[in-house]
């Protein structure tokens, strides 16, 4: 029979559950869900006590409906709300649903105990008044550059964020542009109001929680784009990208604010967090935060054997690191896909032995002569379209393996064509992954630049500052001027 759980810690904090546990004390059993939705099976529990909540991970918890929904999933346990930032209209919303709300962050570890242990009615002393500074707190606020709505972008203002106990605020210096942050503008992943959008920034560290023990205020630093919860049963298992459900580390402009605003959180920042070498610049080491490890996790996952043969498609960023990840692995012929003369130039400098255009003729066929009708040992689909990733499936050898790391952000179903993949007896591997996050990742990404294995700045098109961020995306949303990669500077 499954152990009774008492206190549901619903946060992105490890922080938060800890210091629940130690207030709590051994008897009481504490889960912590990072998703409004996984806390869900446990609010009905007969032996539940107590339910905190914070606003990091739930975008919508200042809606009254969140709060109405967790009073009806869990109507007999105190809710604690620990927003933070204090906010009287949220307060009103949440008294008048019977949830309490604390407005401590960083939390005040002896404060937090006396309440935990007033609402499991366990001996504490009397909880001591807040104190209240005597003069007005000043709000620290940024600028941010956010999704509004679906299709709508541009500015605001937003208050910079605390930091939790394991958690770092960084102050960004340099940015890249995605893609993938127009594929979200445009609804790929819902909708999102107010949202800050980017994934791809490096920094300086300006505030840390208490328990960070490898960084400290000053320091260069890279963060992933994906930035794991490390103590979730997925990182356990050795797929930290997919902690907290499928792809929960991805957190950045999907499950909480992004990195395109003056300040952005870390969550769990001495496992999140690499310290960038001297004699690497920001403008280098920003692209191991997705493009570098994305593409060359790609090469990984395609297992390629040293001497193989790979056929990369599509050309983009992570298409290029790919071409370059696939030479580093020891490919001895690399066939890189794409019809634009720009990148087909940077996949032959990046390391492209051959290039086909897909749009002259027919791309399966040229690669299956190329390989003396064999096929290739691994293919990489690298742009996220059906009948690409069909194709990639055809040209791969019985016994081969096929790595996608393409983004299928439209249609109901990707298909195999049946025949070419022997009827389903082909011996086919069909590999997947999300970019792959951590501190580990981050420093050997960086010692590939130290070493001037890779110069990914030759994908940098463009360069625009911070307060151009507006034109910025649009140019790489809608593809102009020949563009590769953004660069964002603050
Ligand atoms: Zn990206």
């Amino acid at each position: 029979m499954a152990s009774p759980v008492h206190i549901v810690v619903a946060s992105d904090d490890a922080g938060l559950t800890s210091l629940a546990s130690k207030a709590a004390g051994d008897q009481w059993h504490v889960e912590r869900c990072s998703k409004l939705a996984s806390a869900e099976k446990f609010l009905a529990h007969p032996e539940l006590k107590l339910i905190l909540f914070d606003d990091q991970i739930l975008g919508d918890a200042d809606s009254p409906s969140t709060l109405v929904r967790l009073r009806e999933w869990a109507p007999h346990a105190p809710v604690i709300y620990i927003a933070a930032e204090h906010n009287s209209e949220t307060e009103k919303l949440a008294r008048a649903e019977g949830v309490h709300y604390y407005t401590s962050k960083p939390i005040d570890a002896e404060r937090f105990s006396q309440v935990v242990r007033s609402f499991l009615k366990l001996e504490t002393p009397a909880i001591t008044p807040i104190r209240r500074s005597p003069h007005p707190r000043s709000t620290a606020s940024m600028k941010a550059f956010v999704m509004k709505s679906l299709n709508q972008v541009g500015f605001m203002e937003k208050p910079v964020a605390k930091p939790g106990i394991y958690d770092a605020i960084i102050k960004t210096t340099r940015a890249l542009i995605c893609t993938s942050d127009s594929h979200t503008v445009h609804g790929a992943i819902g909708s999102r109001e107010n949202l800050t959008l980017g994934h791809e920034a490096v920094g300086v560290v300006h505030e840390i929680g208490s328990e960070v023990r490898l960084f400290k205020p000053g320091d260069r630093v890279v963060v992933g784009a994906i930035t794991p919860d490390w103590s979730d049963i997925a990182s356990q298992a050795g797929h930290s990208s997919q902690s907290g459900g499928p792809l929960g580390g991805w957190k950045f402009a999907n499950s909480k604010d992004g990195v395109f605003a003056e300040y952005f959180h870390v969550n769990d920042a001495d496992a999140n967090m690499a310290r960038i070498p001297d004699g690497v610049t920001d403008e280098y080491a920003v692209y191991c935060c997705d493009m570098i490890s994305t593409g060359f996790m790609a090469a990984e996952n395609a297992d390629i054997p040293i001497g193989g043969t790979v056929a990369v498609f599509a050309l983009g960023p992570v298409g290029l690191m790919a071409v370059a990840g696939a030479r580093l692995r020891g490919a001895g012929m690399i066939i890189g896909v794409d019809a634009i003369p720009a990148r087909q130039k940077l996949a032959r400098y990046y390391g492209a032995d051959v290039i086909i255009d897909h749009g002259s003729d027919n791309v399966v066929r040229q690669i299956r002569e190329l390989t003396g009708g064999a096929g290739v040992d691994s293919a990489i689909e690298a742009l996220g379209a059906d009948e690409v990733f069909q194709n990639a499936v055809s040209v791969t050898k019985p016994g081969g393996t096929i790595s996608n790391v393409g983004y299928h952000g439209g249609g109901e179903f990707v298909s195999i064509p049946r025949i070419d993949w022997g009827v389903g007896m082909a011996e086919k591997t069909i590999r997947s992954g999300l970019c792959p996050g951590g501190r580990l990742r981050m420093e050997r990404l960086l010692r590939i630049l130290q070493a001037g294995r890779v110069d990914p700045t030759r994908m940098t098109t463009h360069t625009f500052r911070f307060d151009d961020l507006d034109r910025a995306f649009e140019v790489m949303d809608k593809k102009l001027d020949g563009v590769i990669k953004p660069l964002i500077v603050f």
